[in-house]
């Protein structure tokens, strides 16, 4: 059976158009996103790339036109309202440039291209810090798409801290801290992430880091089999040199120990967020696991908490994350079938 996972475009890695060499590479000037290993190789891969090139290379250049508008207006501007763009209007044009930008570079496929798309909606945000566009809500999963698990999860966990927050947060004032977690532990409690208003998105976003360290820690456990006796980190994680899906391992050797109480925690967290993302919109777990691929890649809808709508909107934001992340769709069925045979079996 085919799954929509399967003919989703796949994430073009920073390689020559042409002859997928990793080596000598130079970056198109036009887009900066696409990469060829010499000049007449650029030339053969011209008339293909053209329209995508132009693209891109016109939402850059509107962000360069609006910041010297901006510039020329208030010179000042990039001091003065740091931190609150958005909410003074001359700013705005120069912040939808940006977002146009973003959204530009992940329709590309190219690492390269996801890499801008994410680096630039940092900046969004270092600008606008309360982030009145959501633009956090599609950069969670960017972080994931480029194999910054650690970083996600990070990022997540800051903006989750600060949507509990009861003292409230000046998001005006640019001297207090902001997106200041690193390398929090990807184990530990959830219990910060749930709450009545929990959204979907980064639950989702969160599942998917879940998932994605299951997956590799099983493979740990698969190496250490083979290895055995053998079996020091090093060695283990030697072998396992780029298959890893994220950076939680790679940062953290210590985890590579003790899998199988790894593995409890992660499948309990799992569950715990599955139930999680379903008290938040009941659609978006059927929807992932079966795509319509029509829906998928139509525009974005306007919507309300737990409906459809934003189902579909969590899944345009997040659904190629999970795609590239190899054996995370599965890995997911394989636990939802799980639990519901522990149900069954308790039920009898
Ligand atoms: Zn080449
Ligand atoms: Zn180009």
């Amino acid at each position: 059976m085919t799954h929509v996972e399967d003919i989703f475009p796949k994430l073009i890695p920073k390689q020559c158009e042409i002859c997928k060499s990793t080596t000598n590479l130079s970056r198109c000037g036009g887009c900066l996103a696409y990469f060829y290993c010499n000049r007449s190789h650029q030339l053969a891969g011209r008339q293909e790339h053209k329209d995508t090139c132009n693209t891109v290379k016109k939402a850059r250049q509107t962000v360069q036109e609006e910041e010297q508008k901006l510039r020329q207006s208030q010179p000042n501007a990039f001091d003065t309202w740091l931190g609150s763009f958005w909410t003074v209007r001359e700013t705005r044009p120069y912040m939808q440039a940006k977002m146009m930008l973003s959204e530009t570079l992940i329709r590309t496929y190219h690492r390269q291209g996801i890499d801008d798309a994410l680096a630039n909606f940092l900046d969004m945000l270092r600008l606008s810090r309360s982030d009145n566009r959501g633009i956090r809500l599609i950069a969670g999963p960017l972080f994931l798409r480029v194999g910054q698990d650690q970083e996600c999860y990070d990022f997540l966990k800051w903006w989750a801290i600060k949507s509990n927050d009861q003292n409230g947060y000046d998001w005006h004032d640019t001297s207090l801290p902001y997106l200041d977690i690193k390398d929090a532990d990807v184990l530990e409690p959830i219990d910060v992430f749930l709450n009545d208003y929990a959204m979907v998105i980064p639950l989702v976003t969160l599942l998917l880091i879940k998932v994605r360290l299951l997956l590799e820690i099983q493979a740990v456990e698969k190496v250490r089999e083979i290895l055995q006796p053998h079996a020091t980190p090093e060695r283990i994680m030697k072998e396992l040199d780029g298959l890893l899906l994220g950076n939680c391992l790679r940062r953290r050797v210590e985890l590579v120990d003790n899998e199988e109480e790894h593995l409890n925690v992660l499948s309990a967290q799992i569950g715990s967020l599955l139930t999680a993302v379903g008290d938040a919109n009941p659609h978006i777990i059927p929807m992932l696991l079966e795509p319509d691929l029509d829906e998928l890649m139509g525009p974005p809808l306007p919507y309300t908490r737990g409906s459809k709508s934003e189902a579909l909107l969590g899944l345009q934001y997040t659904y190629s994350a999970w795609c590239e992340s190899a054996g995370a769709i599965q890995g997911l069925r394989n636990v939802i079938r799980t639990a519901i045979q522990d149900l069954r079996q308790s039920e009898q």
